[in-house]
């Protein structure tokens, strides 16, 4: 299913914005259906990355990764650094490269940053459907929901599952950063299509996987990639069926308390 990005890649429209190099482990599809079990150590994901996000092993936490310096946020909400041998379920890290500014104007939802995002590329002359983008977003916030998850309450459960009990925190106003990548809309399966971010605090207090968010005054730079993914793996089908609007998309204002 990725064939068609990869030759439009070989055409290569990149030569006009360097890139960086973004890595995947794990499936989105075996996550999805269950497997929890890490595939990578912390160090091997994210040593010398950039920024990243992903899951740890079993589900310890929504992981966010700066610089080096990667914290998983367990269901408590309160992110705890994790040593590198720690493993992840699924992770993704960009890799170097040049950045490019971002402008967002304030006021930007999820759907406002994408918008900025396939901007920016389209002046580029770039299809957000041929790339990953690597993005990083610093400055202060407003209407912020955070979510985490628990550990899995038996072996097998379905992340969907899980996810409908997840854990939500809010924030009126919220100051740190938020990393995460946009990957083409035609992705499901492999990876989770369209724009994922996740977020730590300025003050390291909290963080998770990013529900709402609107930009308050920020700066944001955006990394491009050609799209690596390995082979699907058996029983990718079924990520297909995965609802991701539901799961990690926008939540509304009423279902936030
Ligand atoms: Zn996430």
């Amino acid at each position: 299913m990725f064939d068609h990005v990869l030759s439009a890649l070989k055409k290569s429209r990149l030569g006009a914005l360097e890139h960086g190099q973004v890595r995947q482990s794990g499936s989105a599809g075996s996550l999805f259906a269950g497997d929890f079990a890490g595939v990578l150590s912390v160090d091997a994901e994210f040593s010398g990355s950039r920024l990243g996000i992903g899951v740890m092993d079993n589900l310890e936490g929504e992981v966010v990764s700066l610089k080096g310096t990667t914290w998983a946020v367990p269901s408590d909400g309160k992110p705890r650094e994790v040593a590198g041998t720690d493993k992840v379920a699924f992770g993704i890290a960009a890799h170097g490269g040049i950045r490019h500014s971002l402008r967002i104007p304030a006021g930007s939802d999820i759907a406002g940053i994408s918008a900025a995002l396939d901007n920016t590329l389209s002046r580029h002359h770039i299809d957000h459907e041929d790339v990953v983008c690597a993005v990083e977003i610093v400055g202060s916030f407003e209407d912020v929901v955070l979510r985490t998850i628990h550990r899995p309450d038996y072996e097998g459960e379905p992340l969907g599952e899980i996810i409908d009990d997840e854990i939500r925190f809010s924030f009126a106003h919220w100051q740190g950063t938020l990393v995460g990548f946009r990957y083409p809309d035609a992705t499901a399966g492999m990876t989770i299509p369209g724009l994922h971010l996740h977020g730590i605090s300025e003050d390291r207090n909290s963080g998770g996987h990013v529900r709402n968010v609107a930009t308050t005054e920020v700066t944001a730079h955006v990394w491009l990639d050609d799209l690596v993914l390995e082979a699907e793996p058996e029983g990718s089908q079924k990520a297909v069926a995965i609802d991701f609007d539901r799961y990690e998309g926008p939540v509304s204002k009423n279902a936030q308390e």
